[in-house]
């Protein structure tokens, strides 16, 4: 197939595989002999229910989720998340606690606080959100509802690298921008929520894992669309899912698969990171990374360069050389490269040697 890729950077929604958009396409007008696109099968018919199921499947291997576990393909995206955390597990008389380490994190921390009582168990903005706190610095109590993070920030750059122990409260994850980047062990969660677009599909399906037992303690007195266990009773099929994009997020799944699973796609996006992350490192200052070493994200990297002028001109003969997608977010402006599991090795490459010459030239 001739087809033109262009180096994709994007935040998101970002790169996918491209074996995966070229299935699409062969059999997007003839399901596997349905005679039908994806998209136009009964969500109740046994063809789509195949579908639904081997992305649960699949994703239950990919990420070994234990059996007392439920996974649910919901909509509304990872903002809904925000208020359905809230809405159905912080119960009167408890609190929740939040740990803020970017932008989406207040954002969640926002709807929490319209449902009840939340608090911040600790917080990075003072150091403009350059770092993940540390372990130690976590002040939450055992009676919480239980303890929110966002294991990777996507706007900032940051990324946990370990994850708290809570015992007795329930740990609640945002993982919109590094869920399936690297292995991760389930059974420290009690929920884990991302949106689809970044490593998982298109957006429109918002992933959810949720541990069996607290469905348990879900508050009962809120909308039937809004409740985990609406959709944990009817396989995420209570209404019409968002069938083509629980599709796609199968076939990307597949692809992890053929990929080598995690272990594999977590070597590469290490090693992907690593190349632009050298050059920011031995660039004498020319470019200024944003996020404290330890807490430099695999997924998103952000960066400055010395001034306005220069970001400018930087991102401007990106764009000229092809590169999509490597401004800042709009709420901080600066550099940004998402390098995410469909990202291949050889765009990174390719950006490093821009970053290089670009420094070169006007260094
Ligand atoms: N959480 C994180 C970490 C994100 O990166 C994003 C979107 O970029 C969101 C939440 C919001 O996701 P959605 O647009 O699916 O509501």
């Amino acid at each position: 197939l001739d087809v033109q890729r262009t180096y994709n950077f994007n935040a998101g929604p970002s790169a996918l595989p491209l074996s995966v958009l070229e299935k699409a396409q062969a059999e997007l007008v003839n399901f596997r002999g349905t005679g039908m696109s994806v998209m136009e099968l009964s969500h109740r018919s046994a063809a789509y229910e195949e579908v639904h199921n081997v992305a649960k499947s699949r994703l239950k291997e990919l990420l070994s989720i234990p059996y007392n576990y439920e996974i649910l393909f919901l909509q509304g995206g990872a903002s809904l998340q925000f208020s359905m955390i809230p809405m159905n597990f912080l119960q009167s008389g408890k609190k929740a606690s939040y740990v803020m380490t970017g932008s989406w994190s207040e954002k969640a921390f926002k709807e929490a606080k319209l449902f009840g009582e939340a608090y911040q168990a600790a917080s990075s903005k003072e150091d403009k959100y350059r770092t993940i706190p540390k372990l130690s610095d976590l002040i939450f109590d055992q009676s919480d509802a239980y303890l929110h993070i966002t294991s990777n920030n996507t706007i900032y750059g940051t990324q946990w690298k370990v994850f708290p122990n809570t015992e007795n409260v329930p740990l609640i994850a945002d993982m919109s921008s590094d869920i399936l980047s690297r292995p991760i062990d389930v059974s420290k969660f009690a929920l884990i929520y991302a949106g689809a677009q970044k490593n998982l599909g298109p957006s429109g399906v918002t992933v959810v894992i949720i541990r069996k037992e607290l469905l348990e303690q879900a508050n009962t007195n809120i909308p039937t669309m809004l409740k985990y266990s609406t959709h944990v009773n009817n396989n995420s099929l209570y209404n019409t899912p968002p069938t083509f994009g629980i599709y796609m997020l199968g076939e990307v799944l597949g692809w992890v698969q053929e990929q080598g699973g995690i272990q594999e796609i977590a070597k590469r996006n290490e090693e992907k990171a690593k190349l632009i992350y050298d050059v920011i490192d031995q660039s004498n200052g020319f470019y200024i990374g944003h996020a404290g070493t330890d807490s430099r994200s695999l997924m998103n990297i952000t960066f400055n360069l010395q001034s306005e002028e220069l970001e400018k001109k930087f991102l401007s003969e990106a764009k000229k050389e092809g590169f999509v997608g490597v401004n800042g977010h709009r709420s901080i402006g600066g550099c940004r490269a998402s390098t995410y599991n469909a990202v291949p090795y050889e765009a990174c490459k390719a950006f490093s040697e821009f970053m290089v010459q670009f420094q070169k030239n006007n260094g």
